[in-house]
């Protein structure tokens, strides 16, 4: 099977080309597993992480890719949850041990043992793969294969980083950075808490329109003053400045939330600027979000299929993953980008 493949840590700055399209075996599932052929597979910040080594991959030569939506080809020995043809997705959660406590307490994506799609085992950026049958997703009927594959990370972190906000319906919500999570953040807070006032903070003025197309009340720059305070932020940023710039927004006993696996080192000393009585104080907390559970995948499914959410989207072919990353990495980002592989 063709798929590209990371050999080492690199940057993309200086490498244009951090992967190789390559000619491998095409893998067979082994007990519980299933054997999808790829028909999209979604690009994400992570993979930019993955490559850079802010979260590096266990092994190498790693196939990237974490947003999977393929179709069932083959079972291994015992699986059962599936039938050949069925359409399904696979998300960051790869698998995790299923015993310790966070496991056993419904906070599998806090587990010792996760293990990362793409990451700590060959994900979507190839004509097949293999996933535990229990870690794979039915694909609503109503989504495209490109429009569920951004849905699978982008779509299912946001989900898990508005839960993890706290917001109450009315309450005013920040967006920190508007790519690809962000902006289907937008949608389900617009659905789940229709008489709150969504504001949106970028850099760009492209992210800042595109805000404003789908419903934010105001779009400013990351360090401006909203108009109002903000019950709650969600940062998608890879950078620290943003963070300090949006902890004086927040409203009293507000939460910042960090959506983001890792941040960039590049504007650490931003964070002595921060300001005890201005930014803390009075209760303002900071969390950040980890991965994803089983859980937050299918509930996000079925409520995008309700909504119904749809995702700009970016095509790109399976040899062009290179170009789609680097132009992901100098931020020309509207919408999701996709890779198409098969049909
Ligand atoms: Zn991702
Ligand atoms: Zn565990």
């Amino acid at each position: 099977m063709k798929a590209m493949v990371l050999k080492h840590i690199t940057s993309l700055a200086e490498n244009g080309e951090p992967l190789d399209l390559v000619d491998m075996p095409t893998p067979v599932p082994k007990e519980y597993e299933v054997l999808l052929q790829v028909a999209v597979c979604g690009v994400c910040h992570t993979e930019l992480d993955e490559i850079e080594g802010r979260t590096p991959p266990s092994h190498f030569s790693i196939i990237p890719g974490h947003q999977v939506v393929g179709r069932i080809v083959k079972q291994g020995p015992g699986a059962s949850r599936w039938r050949t043809g069925d359409r399904v997705g696979i998300a960051w959660i790869h698998s995790a041990c299923g015993v310790c406590d966070f496991c056993r307490s419904g906070r599998e994506n806090l587990c010792d043992d996760f293990k990362a799609t793409g990451r700590d085992a060959h994900g979507g950026y190839a004509e097949y793969t293999t996933v535990h049958e229990n870690f794979a997703y039915p694909i609503p009927e109503s989504l495209s294969d490109a429009e569920a594959a951004p849905l699978l990370c982008a779509g299912a972190i946001g989900y898990r980083s508005l839960c993890l906000a706290s917001l109450r319906d009315g309450n005013n919500l920040g967006l920190t950075g508007f790519g690809a999570s962000a902006h289907l953040v937008l949608m389900m807070a617009k659905h789940l808490y229709p008489n709150s006032k969504v504001f949106v903070f970028s850099r760009t003025e492209g992210e800042r329109m595109f805000a404003q197309e789908l419903g934010a009340v105001w779009a400013g720059n990351t360090e401006d003053r909203s108009p109002e305070k903000l019950h709650a932020v969600i940062d998608t940023t890879p950078a620290w400045s943003p963070v300090v710039d949006a902890m004086q927004n927040l409203e009293k006993g507000g939460r910042l939330v960090i959506n983001a696996i890792r941040k960039e080192e590049g504007d650490k000393k931003a964070l002595l600027k921060l300001d005890y009585p201005r930014d803390l104080w009075m209760e303002k907390e900071i969390k950040s979000v980890a991965n994803i559970t089983r859980n937050d995948v299918e509930d996000f499914l079925k409520l995008a299929a309700e909504i119904p959410i749809r995702p700009e989207i970016q095509e790109y072919r399976l040899e062009e993953a290179n170009r789609a990353l680097v132009e992901l990495k100098s931020g020309k980002i509207r919408g999701s980008k996709v890779l198409k592989i098969g049909d």
